[in-house]
C-alpha cells in the first residue's frame, strides 16, 4: 500500500491545546474539501509505503524527542488504508495526533484505536459553502473515547445559527473549543476586538471554549 505525502518536517504545534509542543509533521496529499481560508500547499508529494515511510522517520529523527506525530494534510483520513497499515508500525514509538476536517467518519471509526489526540475541525459554511454538521456529528459519535478537541476557525462572518450549532455539538460530545481567527498570510483577518466579543458569545453559551491564535505564525515557523 502506498500513498503520496507532501512534506515531512519537525516543527512546533501552533494551533490548540497542545500548542507549543516539539512534533514531526507528516502532511498528506488531498482533501476532500475546500476552504476559502486554506493556505496549505499539499497536492504534489512523494508516494511511500508504509515500511518505506517507517524506515526515513526512524532513520532522520529520533522519535522520543517528540511529543507525538502529527498526521496532518491536506485530509490525512482520505489515506485511511495507508494508515492502517502504517500506524501499528509507529504505534509504539511515539504519540499519534491527528489533525483532521472532522468529516470522514467511516475512516476515523477505522483507525481510532491508534490514535492519541484528535484536533477536529467544525468548518463554518461561511469558510467551505456547505453545511457540514451533520458529518461532524457522525464524525464525533464515531471517534468517541479518543481525547479530541474541536477546532473552529472564524471570521467576521460567523453568524449566531453557526455558533449555535458550535455548541450544540461541543455539548453532545463534550468537546473543548478552540476558536481561532482566520489569518492573512500572518495577520488576523479580525479585529482583537471581535476576537473578545465573539469568544465571549461563546462563553456565555459554553464555558470550556478557548481563543488561541495560530502561534507558528508569530513564532515564524512553519
Ligand atoms: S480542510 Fe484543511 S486542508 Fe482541506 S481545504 Fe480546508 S483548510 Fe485546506
Amino acid at each position: 500500500m502506498k500513498t503520496k505525502i507532501n512534506e515531512i518536517f519537525s516543527s512546533i504545534q501552533g494551533e490548540g491545546p497542545v500548542v507549543g509542543y516539539k512534533q514531526l509533521f507528516i502532511r498528506f496529499c488531498k482533501c476532500n474539501l475546500n476552504c476559502n481560508y486554506c493556505d496549505t500547499e499539499f497536492q504534489t508529494g512523494v508516494e511511500y509505503s508504509e515500511e518505506d515511510l517507517y524506515r526515513k522517520i526512524t532513520s532522520e529523527y529520533d522519535l522520543k524527542t517528540f511529543h507525538s506525530i502529527s498526521l496532518t494534510g491536506g485530509e490525512p483520513l482520505l489515506s485511511v488504508e495507508f494508515l492502517k497499515m502504517f500506524l501499528p508500525l509507529v504505534k509504539n514509538d511515539v504519540q499519534i495526533y491527528l489533525e483532521t476536517n472532522a468529516t470522514l467518519f467511516n475512516e476515523i471509526a477505522e483507525i481510532k484505536d491508534y490514535i492519541d489526540i484528535i484536533s477536529a475541525d467544525i468548518k463554518l459554511k461561511s469558510s467551505t459553502g456547505f453545511d457540514s454538521f451533520e458529518l461532524h456529528r457522525k464524525f464525533f459519535e464515531k471517534s468517541k473515547g479518543v481525547k479530541t478537541f474541536a477546532k473552529i476557525v472564524f471570521d467576521e462572518n460567523i453568524t449566531d445559527d453557526e455558533i449555535a450549532k458550535c455548541v450544540d455539538l461541543a455539548k453532545e460530545f463534550n468537546l473543548e473549543l478552540v476558536l481561532q481567527p482566520k489569518m492573512i498570510g500572518d495577520k488576523m483577518a479580525v479585529t482583537s476586538e471581535f476576537c473578545t466579543k465573539i469568544l465571549d458569545v461563546f462563553t456565555q453559551k459554553y464555558k470550556n471554549t478557548r481563543l488561541i491564535p495560530q502561534v507558528h505564525k508569530f513564532l515564524n515557523v512553519i
